[in-house]
């Protein structure tokens, strides 16, 4: 016997139970059938009965009804009705968040500083790879460079491929100049696989001052802040902690990290992970909230 056909048949019977018993007296006389067809439609069971009637919840884990879907199927089958509801729990449904590496390429680091910068952001990626967060990744120097797009990250996954042609630029560090190619180019921009209702969050790796503050590009934190894009600044080495603040966003103190070379990085990857994994959670909270406003107005 297949472990379908077990499932069906356990189902089977606990709806046979559910159409007739009251308490747990079991009667098998009049039973009613609820099919779904799917693999696992009844894997699990839960009974209701309220001043509304009686009905029962029935799980059928495989089935997704969206790709952030993490609970598969709910049905609300009712007696007396051939074919069962399906509801969704908007506790089931991951928030989307769309994250972007900023990654400082400049001449200051030395080539052993850049390689533990991308095996940092290597490390992330493949922890969080079961996640509904998509990655995308831009390198800075005196030039900014995507090195993936949300779209590539979808299509390969694999981030040491992705980031195989990652050179070391070795020039000047102008932070402000990718932040502003990052929300002009990429953050928002649906070519290239970003989510038009996903949290924005920036992820900048950088060992100093930018070399661009405050000349053209000092309106670029405020417009950042003004999209709500959450800004995660990692300083190593000898960085200005000020500065490297005024690129966090708020609250800037808890956003803001420091280690003393690139080795230290790995010793902030679990609470780095933990805040990404919290910005999900964060986000789906508010909008269970929001969704909570919106019906209690009506
Ligand atoms: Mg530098």
């Amino acid at each position: 016997m297949s472990v379908v056909a077990v499932a069906i048949l356990f189902f089977t019977h606990l709806l046979q139970v559910a159409q007739v018993s009251h308490g747990l007296n079991i009667e098998v006389r009049d039973p009613q059938m609820f099919q779904n067809g799917a693999e696992q439609f009844g894997s699990r069971v839960w009974h209701f009965d309220s001043s509304d009637g009686k009905w029962i919840i029935v799980s059928e884990p495989h089935k997704k009804q969206s790709p952030n879907d993490r609970c598969g199927g709910i049905f609300k089958c009712i007696n007396g009705r051939a074919e069962c509801q399906s509801i969704k729990f908007p506790e089931c449904t991951k928030h989307n968040v769309d994250l972007v590496f900023l990654v400082d390429s400049s001449g200051s680091l030395r080539n052993a500083d850049f390689i533990n910068s991308k095996s940092f952001i290597i490390d992330i990626m493949k922890n969080m790879s079961s996640t509904s967060i998509q990655f995308a990744a831009v390198q800075f120097s005196s030039d900014v460079r995507t090195e993936f797009n949300f779209s590539r990250y979808q299509a390969i996954r694999d981030p040491e491929k992705l980031l195989t042609n990652m050179q070391h630029m070795m020039l000047s560090t102008n932070t402000h100049k990718a932040l502003n190619y990052t929300i002009g180019n990429l953050l928002y921009n649906t070519q290239y696989g970003a989510k038009e209702k996903a949290t924005k969050v920036l992820l900048i790796i950088t060992d100093g001052d930018s070399t661009d503050f405050d000349k053209d590009y000092d309106y670029v934190t405020k417009r950042l802040d003004e999209k709500h894009v959450i800004r995660y600044a990692i300083g190593v080495g000898s960085v200005n902690i000020k500065n490297l603040k005024s690129l966090a966003s708020e609250p800037k103190d808890s956003n803001t990290f420091y280690v003393n070379d690139y080795k230290g990085l790995r010793r902030i990857l679990d609470n780095m992970q933990d805040r990404i994994y919290n910005v999900e959670v964060m986000e789906r909270k508010t909008e269970m909230s929001e969704n909570r406003k919106m019906g209690s107005a009506k």
